[in-house]
């Protein structure tokens, strides 16, 4: 067993209010600079959407993540083989190009006031930061924000390809639109394929944190990794020539201090803590079928509490404070206690480390006489009409385990349900008991998801010691000559891989 620690985070997407301010604050501190002004390190999305690029999840055109060999029962990447991942260094077909992104704009702010007199008021028109030239604006990073009913958008979303006629109808019957946002990072996978697909070797996971980076000394502009990646989270600076990624901003948290992302998050709606893993188990724990990948990735996740886990940690160089903070880990608590936060297109077998808590809000589900049905009793049992359809969800966030997914929106409903009734005197007290039951939480619980979702603190959602890169990198296990602290993926595994 070889137990490593990593830096996670959870969005509670029931908070999330779309308001693009962690986009804004990462913008402002890492990518306002020549050659970056397309990359979003942060983005929020509106699902159903096409997103940034542009249906980035259509990994039959942009052949990100690894897929599953059915006969050898090995991970091999999507987007190149061993024969043609040369070729591909000289033209890659599955690259997004500049108008999957957009191409980014500002305006002439001087014509406003250097204009001449005349008939009309001066306008700033939109000119390219590439060209300096006018452009005419046909696209940019948040482009169908809030479009959820629209057809030219919405629609192509392809998560909603398995949608019956029926289904899809609900979501885009106009007076019940429904829709909820997406906030993406890079998910700073244990299994990633943007490591695997480097040739130069210039992308790494720190060993100690999980964190993965790209030496920008190393990096040799191949954009390898900008197909591999399947979240489409690495991005080429057309200037420096160079990869560039979100670093979760490991200046900050080195000094104990939260990702920008996360200070600056109006809603909440992050937390971010520490896992503990077996990243021995990682490359095999990806090898199982589909609907399974959920569960398996949670068997990979360690229990910080348990004594034997903890003399092995310790073993591995992990510090007391890292494992205590892993107890205490707000992380933990969502995805493995309460098991309500599931990781993003698990399918893409990268290991996604970081969570989503799935969106409750446009629960009511359509009854067969077409009105839509808020109350208790019915409400379990409309669950597969709800207004943002299981089977969609479960496309995001279980790779298609419907199952899965209705476990956790009925733990969800429970604890709302157990919160009101003790506001609201006509519920019925029976039928919250039943919910209870079914949605699998007891009072005790429901009060603690209910304290750690609506009045946490900043020290409850950031559980994190100031991160100590010295002591982590003399532990025994580790070179700080030759690691790339890959997770599990590194120097033994990478060349069976073909990375
Ligand atoms: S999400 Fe991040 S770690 Fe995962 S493959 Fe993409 S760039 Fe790599
Ligand atoms: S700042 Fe927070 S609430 Fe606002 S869009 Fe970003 S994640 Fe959502």
């Amino acid at each position: 067993m070889d137990i490593r620690a990593q830096v996670s985070m959870v969005f509670h997407l029931d908070k999330c209010i779309g308001c693009h301010t962690c986009s804004v604050a990462c913008k402002n501190t890492w990518t306002d600079r020549p050659g970056a002004e397309y990359m979003w390190w942060n983005n929020v999305e509106t699902k159903p959407g096409t997103g940034f690029p542009t249906l980035w999840e259509d990994q039959e055109h942009y052949k990100g993540g690894w897929k599953l060999n059915e006969k050898s029962r090995k991970l091999e990447l999507r987007s190149q083989g061993k024969v043609d991942a040369f070729l591909k260094l000289f033209y890659n077909p599955n690259q997004p190009g500049l108008e999957d992104y957009y191409e980014p704009w500002t305006y002439k702010y001087a014509d406003l006031f250097d204009a001449p007199e005349g008939d009309d008021q001066p306008t700033a028109i939109p000119v390219s930061q590439i060209t300096g030239e006018p452009v005419e604006i046909k696209a940019g990073p948040n482009w169908d924000d809030d479009l959820s009913g629209s057809t030219i958008y919405a629609e192509n979303d392809i998560n909603l390809d398995e949608l019956s006629e029926d289904e899809r109808e609900q979501l885009f019957e106009i007076e019940r639109v429904s829709m909820m946002y997406l906030p993406r990072i890079c998910n700073h996978c244990a299994n990633p394929s943007c490591v695997a697909a480097c040739p130069s070797g210039a992308i790494y996971k720190r060993g100690e944190d999980g964190i993965v980076l790209i030496n920008q000394d190393v990096c040799k502009g191949w954009r390898a990794c900008v197909s591999a990646c399947p979240y489409k989270k690495i991005y080429y600076n057309w200037k420096t020539g160079k990869s560039e990624k979100c670093i979760l901003c490991y200046p900050k948290l080195e000094t104990g201090q939260p990702p920008n992302c996360f200070q600056s998050c109006v809603g909440r709606i992050r937390y971010l803590g520490v896992l503990l893993f077996d990243a021995d188990r990682v490359p095999d724990a990806m090898t199982v079928p589909d609907h399974a990948l959920v569960e398996s990735q949670r068997s990979v996740i360690l229990d910080p509490f348990d004594p034997h886990i903890i003399e092995l940690a310790r073993a591995n160089g992990i510090s007391d404070e890292f494992i205590y903070a892993a107890q205490r880990s707000p992380v933990y608590k969502y995805v493995m206690k309460w098991k309500i936060a599931l990781p993003l297109h698990v399918e893409y077998r990268t290991m996604p480390m970081l969570f989503y808590v799935p969106p409750l809000l446009p629960v009511m589900g359509k009854l067969d006489n077409g009105t839509y049905d808020n109350e208790v009793d019915g409400f379990f049992a409309s669950l597969d009409k709800s207004r943002l359809p299981i089977k969609y969800l479960a496309r995001l966030f279980s790779a298609g385990n419907e199952e899965i997914l209705e476990s956790v929106i009925k733990k969800l409903m429970a604890v709302r349900y157990y919160k009101r009734s003790m506001e609201i005197e006509d519920l019925d007290l029976v039928l919250i008991s039943r919910m209870m039951r079914e949605g699998n939480v007891t009072p005790q619980e429901a009060e603690e998801i209910y304290a750690l979702t609506a009045l946490p603190t900043v020290d409850e959602r950031f559980v994190l010691p100031p991160l100590q890169r010295e002591e982590a990198m003399s532990s025994p296990n580790l070179d700080p000559e030759t690691c790339r602290g890959c997770s599990g993926f590194g120097c033994h595994d990478a060349p069976a891989r073909g990375a």
